[in-house]
């Protein structure tokens, strides 16, 4: 029988309990984690630290950690102060206001080996720095959120040096995927020993929700759990040999999308377009990254149906209220972070026909 996130919490909520009631002699070894609440109430649990998560630590002398998300910077320091004897020696733990002017001769100084973070906030952290301090670094771990080639092309342009690894982890069930083998392509990944994962109800694509299966702590069996992504099998064989390999495709027809540490939800979206619902028949947001001259920009284009067409007027009255009114994060609107540089004024786009088909009917999107 498939494992549902009520169970998961509630499982979470005991052990919570537990740890603080009884407290291990070694408590030092757990974390106290919360998920980011991006697909549903975010959920508090402990967990043991999982040595080869952070491992690429000890290999570290100076180190950045920006996951512009509290508590995942939260729980790299706590790890990094029980856990690193000599190494990193020194860490770094940069979140979005941090990126103040300085910030390059900071990092020039600090000399980091290795970075850690989300890929957009790398990208983010890496427009500070020299390009002398991005030849040096070794090694850059990636984790939470899907790749783009213009990413994989930016990082390979800039850090020559590094080792690149990245996971696939849930807050709520640890590791997926084993430590990446140098040779997938960005977004796929072999599952971990011990892991399976089935597709439900793959499209014409092969494309479905990941279910996954395997044991936690304490000897719990997570059976079909569904972790809000979608993905499909690869077919080619991988050079390393591993026999099973999954691309994660994003969260189509789920209710949110991660960009440049903000996130687009489609609750949010829903409740500002509400007063234009009687001219838009159908409605999708898509999210991109896209290159300029000052750094890469988040931008939304709005594709929108509406029988009989919009005016130009009418679309600019659009455009206007969705970016005034948009939250992308708890305190900031789409036009602030317009404002702030980091994204690029949303677009509308016209379709003269309906575009969502049968089954197809998922409004956000996040395209390359
Ligand atoms: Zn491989």
């Amino acid at each position: 029988m498939a494992t549902d996130r009520a169970y998961i919490a509630a499982l979470a909520e005991k052990r919570l309990a537990e740890f603080i009631k009884t407290r291990p002699a070694d408590a030092k070894q757990y974390s106290i984690k919360l998920t980011s609440g991006s697909t549903a109430a975010p959920i508090i649990s402990v967990s043991e630290n999982l040595e080869h998560y952070f491992k690429t630590y000890s290999k570290s002398v100076s180190a950045v950690v920006g996951f512009a998300s509290m508590n995942l910077r939260m729980a790299n320091a706590m790890y990094a102060r029980h856990h690193t004897t000599d190494n990193p020696r020194r860490i770094l733990f940069l979140d979005v206001n941090d990126l103040v002017p300085g910030l390059g001769e900071l990092l020039g100084d600090l000399a980091p080996d290795l970075i850690r973070g989300f890929p957009s906030f790398m990208v983010r952290i890496s427009e500070h720095m020299r390009e002398a301090d991005m030849h040096a670094v070794k090694y850059l771990v990636f984790a939470g959120e899907l790749f783009t080639d213009a990413r994989v092309t930016f990082f390979k342009t800039h850090y020559p040096n590094a080792i690149v690894r990245r996971m696939y982890i849930a807050g709520e069930m640890g590791p997926i995927s084993a430590l990446d083998c140098g040779h997938l392509p960005c977004n796929c990944y072999h599952p971990m020993a011990g892991v399976t994962l089935t597709i439900d109800n793959p499209n014409e694509l092969g494309i479905g929700a990941v279910l996954v299966t395997k044991t936690i702590e304490d000897g719990v069996r997570v059976e079909d759990y569904r972790i809000g992504d979608t993905a499909r099998w690869r077919t080619e064989p991988c050079a390393c040999g591993a026999p099973l390999a999954f691309e994660i495709m994003g969260r189509d027809g789920f209710d949110y999308i991660k960009i440049l540490g903000t996130l687009l939800r489609v609750e949010e979206v829903e409740r500002v377009l509400a007063p234009f619902a009687h001219r838009l028949a159908e409605y999708r947001v898509e999210a991109a990254e896209v290159s300029t001259d000052v750094g890469s920009k988040g931008q939304l284009t709005l594709r929108v149906y509406s029988p009989g067409g919009m005016t130009s007027e009418a679309a600019d009255a659009l455009l206007n209220t969705f970016a005034d009114t948009l939250y992308m994060t708890p305190t900031k609107t789409l036009r602030r972070l317009i404002v702030e540089g980091i994204f690029l004024p949303p677009r509308l786009e016209q379709e003269p026909v309906s575009f969502m088909g049968p089954g197809k009917a998922f409004k956000l999107r996040f395209v390359q």
